[in-house]
Parts: structure tokens; sequence; C-alpha cells
């Protein structure tokens, strides 16, 4: 997590002409302290936010690259901040029963491993990786 989170998401909001009001700042601060990617419905819950202004500050925040959407399996949106602001690069575990969606990370070794197979794909496709996603899918603990 960079020190100065804030200081990065102004300069983010600040270079597409935003201000970083307070309602955007306490969004932020909710998605900084959740452990998995939440739904708008968990965000605003989470934060005692009013729905009013938070729908549109989610918008905001994710066209200016501050909050990512992470695809699910069923028809609900959930954000998280985007990784190169928290400097945690991870994975996810996506249940395909009950939707939840849970961040997870793997030790550097295999995250090489993973580097080896997009090189090997450079070389077989010529397509140049840059940044890689894996999502597993299937059931979580709940779901059995
Ligand atoms: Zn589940
Ligand atoms: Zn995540
Ligand atoms: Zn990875």
């Amino acid at each position: 997590m960079t020190d100065d989170l804030h200081g990065a998401v102004g300069v983010l909001l600040g270079d597409d002409g935003q201000r970083y009001t307070v309602g955007r700042r306490n969004l932020v601060e909710v998605l900084r302290q959740a452990e998995r990617p939440l739904t708008a419905a968990e965000i605003l819950e989470a934060g005692s936010l009013p729905q009013s202004s938070a729908y549109r500050n989610l918008a905001v925040l994710e066209s200016c690259g501050v909050v990512h959407r992470v695809a699910g399996t069923d028809e609900l949106a959930r954000f998280e901040l985007a990784e190169d602001l928290t400097a945690h690069h991870h994975h996810h575990l996506i249940c395909t029963e009950c939707g939840l969606v849970s961040d997870f990370t793997v030790p550097d070794s295999l995250e090489s491993d993973l580097a080896a197979v997009a090189h090997r794909v450079a070389l077989e496709t010529g397509f140049r990786a840059e940044h890689h996603r894996l999502d597993l899918l299937g059931r979580c603990v709940h779901c059995g």
C-alpha cells in the first residue's frame, strides 16, 4: 500500500479535471480497508455513505482509473482500488454459486512461473503481455 494513496488519487482525478471531494475520499477509504472487491451496495453500507452521490462518485473514480471493476460470474459489479495505487498485485477467487469474489496472492516464485507463461505466449503468438490476470472459478468455502 502506498503511503500517500490519497495524494496519488488526487493526482489522477486532477488529470481529468475532477476534484477530490470528501465523498470521493470516503469511497476510496472504504475500498482501502476492504479485503475483497465490494459491490456498490456493500461500499455504501461499509462507509455509511449517501446513495445519491456515491454512485456518481464511484463512476467518476472508475473513469479516472482510481477504481477498477472486477468481473465476476453474477450481474453485480464489484469494485476495488487499481493495483498501481495499492502496489498489491493479486488474483481473484470467484465463486460460481454465490458470486463472492475474494483476493489472493501467490509467492513470487509462482508469479515468476506466470511470467514464464507470458514469455512463452510471446514467442508463440508475438503478443507482448504487460500485465496478467489470473482468476480461479469454482466454489467458495461456504458453498462447498
Ligand atoms: Zn460461494
Ligand atoms: Zn482484488
Ligand atoms: Zn499474478
